[in-house]
């Protein structure tokens, strides 16, 4: 009969793969020693070492860095390499001990830390270590930064590798004007992540004068249907040399530029091409820019970027009357409404409106005050 197996077997066999695992990436450190020594990157036009292990492996980058960090630096360390090899030390536990030995610390330091966990072995080779200028040189020359787009960009990945200074003055200035966002917009939930990235938008637009890449605050912007839906909030379209977005995203659009839409049939041939008209005529955006003077928000005191929004969406037969528009700081306007999906309560007052994340209002909107 088959009987259960006590917890102490089972941690054992647990342990007993670590030290396979501890074996196998023992043979890879050595294989990227010898492919290192090929100069197998170059052949393969990868940027870095890194690079080429965490393709060529597909696995996380933290991994390959660790891997390429013992094929170039274990061979210096005998004794720690040995007590991976025949004392049942694990390759990361021998990695964090290599990289407290490089960073100048003593062999006995080095054998106390097998003690300690590993953050703590970490924690104590960073408190150790002295960066000497070929360090310096080295970060330097690996520094990059990738901005990458999905196939249809309606999504972009960034990632990336600076030197102390530089980094910490970029997340400096982003930590900075995300503060500044929250605190003249109000907290709408929100990770640190997002309003990092947030930050990092506002301040890209800053950077090209206010516009944005769709170029809505600026120029025309011909946008492309696909007239197989006929369902208005389930568009898809396509900008013009631009990404792919859905209806949100469209709304926002109408909210800021002279938009053409062009509706494409089955076989790609445009069918139906709205006048380019369909925009907020300047009298208007001044009449509700000086109506408003700010942003409408109810504890709102953000001056940045301020924009007529349309309270009953253009895409619902909301129109450009002073009445259904309202002015929004950039953050309630593209992160709280169009990102979200909040809407201006009707019921609020016109000069401290309230966001609901309700239905979006229809039909004509009620006149203000
Ligand atoms: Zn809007
Ligand atoms: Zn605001």
């Amino acid at each position: 009969m088959h009987s259960r197996r006590t917890i102490s077997e089972l941690e054992a066999d647990l342990v007993a793969v670590e030290a396979k695992i501890t074996e196998l990436r023992s043979e890879q450190h050595v294989l990227v020693r010898e492919l290192e020594y090929a100069q197998a990157p170059q052949s393969d036009g990868s940027r870095s070492m890194v690079d080429y292990v965490q393709a060529r492996l597909d696995i996380k980058r933290d991994t390959a860095k660790d891997l390429v960090f013992a094929a170039r630096r274990f061979v210096h360390h005998r004794g720690i390499h040995d007590r991976m090899l025949y004392r049942g030390a694990t390759f990361d536990r021998t990695v964090a001990a290599v990289k407290l030995a490089d960073s100048g610390a003593t062999s006995d330091v080095v054998t106390d830390s097998y003690r300690q966990d590993l953050a703590g072995v970490g924690r104590l080779a960073a408190n150790t270590r002295r960066v000497t200028s070929a360090d310096e040189r080295q970060v330097f020359t690996e520094r990059y930064f990738t901005i990458q787009p999905n196939l249809d960009e309606s999504r972009y990945q960034m990632w990336g590798e600076a030197p102390g200074v530089i980094g910490r003055t970029i997340e400096k200035a982003i930590c900075e004007r995300a503060d500044e966002m929250r605190q003249t917009a109000g907290d709408l939930p929100s990770s640190r992540g997002q309003r990092q990235l947030d930050a990092l938008g506002v301040m890209a637009i800053d950077s090209l004068g206010g516009s944005t890449a769709d170029g809505s605050s600026t120029g025309q912007v011909t946008v492309f249907i696909d007239t197989r839906h006929d369902n208005p909030t389930d568009t898809t379209a396509v900008i013009e040399y631009g990404p792919r977005v859905g209806p949100d995203a469209l709304e926002e659009i109408m909210c800021g530029g002279r938009v053409q839409i062009i509706g494409l049939d089955t076989s790609g041939i445009p069918v139906v091409t709205s006048p380019a008209t369909r925009t907020i005529p300047p009298a208007i955006r001044h009449t509700v820019a000086h109506r408003d003077g700010v942003c409408v928000i109810d504890g709102c005191v953000s001056l940045y970027r301020l924009e007529p929004h349309h309270i009953t969406r253009f895409t619902d037969s909301g129109s450009h009357h002073p009445n259904n528009l309202a002015t929004l700081c950039w953050y309630h306007h593209h992160v709280a409404i169009h990102g979200n999906g909040y809407h201006i309560d009707q019921d609020s007052p016109p000069h401290r409106r309230r966001l609901t994340q309700g239905p979006p209002p229809r039909g004509s909107p009620r006149a203000c005050g």
